[in-house]
């Protein structure tokens, strides 16, 4: 297949854009995260997605420092967790997840979980709405939120999310949701793109990356992207780091699209 060239970028609310491609870091240990940041930005990523909760931070900022690069050409989304769901609490996470990340502004900003028990998602929003506002922060988002969230948040403050993201992958396609983004003007961003690794075995995904030379996980990642959908692959693997992101020399058919779609174990939920 072609090497990577340029990871398309998707176009946000709030008038900037986020590559398609990104690097997640869940699970990943704080001091291994500088390392894997670090291959991930040599490799070409340029967006990459963290939280509070990761508790890793720290690790990916030393990897965005050490790389060197202009601070405008990484685009950088954290995530409030839910011990922060109120108005007040959002700036003191904002500015400790910024401090941890050794940065001055991020370019997303999600909430991690609406927490619907908790009652108080709308306030944080407006929180979040506050930050934008005030010029401290890029785009705005949410992560995790049903229609029913986001027609809540939308309804208190008339801020539409420039971003939901949810776990979506072949085996969970979240199309009713997508097309409620779509309505909306929402951006759909994929966690877990890969399944985690569990759909990768699939023979449906296999016999379409021997039909292109390519591996399943690669296959996955196209069809995120032919999809409009904003993927982000964690990988402490250097190989597959890079090669999560060489994905745009090849096109899966209309009917493979369609075969990958029938993975979806959801009834389009
Ligand atoms: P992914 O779907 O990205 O899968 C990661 C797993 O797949 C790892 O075990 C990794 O192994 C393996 N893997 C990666 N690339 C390949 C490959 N090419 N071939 C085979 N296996 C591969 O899962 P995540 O849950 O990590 O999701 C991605 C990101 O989404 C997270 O890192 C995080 O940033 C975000 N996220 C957000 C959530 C939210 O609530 N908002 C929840 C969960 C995730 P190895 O590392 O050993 O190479």
């Amino acid at each position: 297949m072609t090497s990577t060239t340029t990871v398309p970028a998707v176009a946000l609310r709030g008038g900037t854009s986020i590559p398609q491609l990104g690097f997640g870091v869940f699970q990943v240990p704080d001091g291994e995260t500088a390392q894997a940041v670090s291959l991930a930005l040599d490799a070409g990523y340029r967006s990459i997605d963290t939280a509070a909760v990761y508790g890793n931070e720290a690790g990916v900022g030393a990897g965005i420092a050490a790389s060197g690069l202009p601070r405008d050409e990484v685009f950088v989304t954290s995530k409030l967790w839910i011990d922060s769901l109120s108005r007040e609490a959002v700036r003191p996470a904002y500015e400790k997840s910024l401090e941890l990340l050794g940065l001055d502004r991020l370019d997303l900003y999600l909430i991690h979980w609406p927490a619907p028990g908790l009652g108080r998602y709308v306030e944080a929003w407006e929180g979040l709405v506050a930050l934008q506002e005030a010029g401290l922060v890029g785009e705005i988002g949410v992560s995790n939120f049903q229609p029913a969230h986001l027609d809540a948040i939308i309804a208190a403050t008339g801020v539409t999310p420039a971003v939901n993201q949810v776990e979506l992958h072949p085996a969970f396609a979240q199309r009713a949701l997508r097309e409620r983004h779509r309505e909306l003007g929402i951006v759909t961003e994929a966690w877990s793109p890969l399944g985690q690794g569990t759909v990768l075995g699939d023979p449906v995904l296999g016999a379409i990356a021997d039909a292109h030379g390519v591996t399943p996980a690669q296959v996955v990642l196209r069809w995120h992207l032919q999809a409009g959908t904003v993927a982000i692959p964690k990988s402490v693997t250097p190989e597959r780091i890079a090669a999560n992101l060489d994905v745009l020399g090849f096109e899966v058919s209309a009917e493979q699209v369609a075969a990958i779609d029938g993975l979806d174990r959801t009834d389009g939920r």
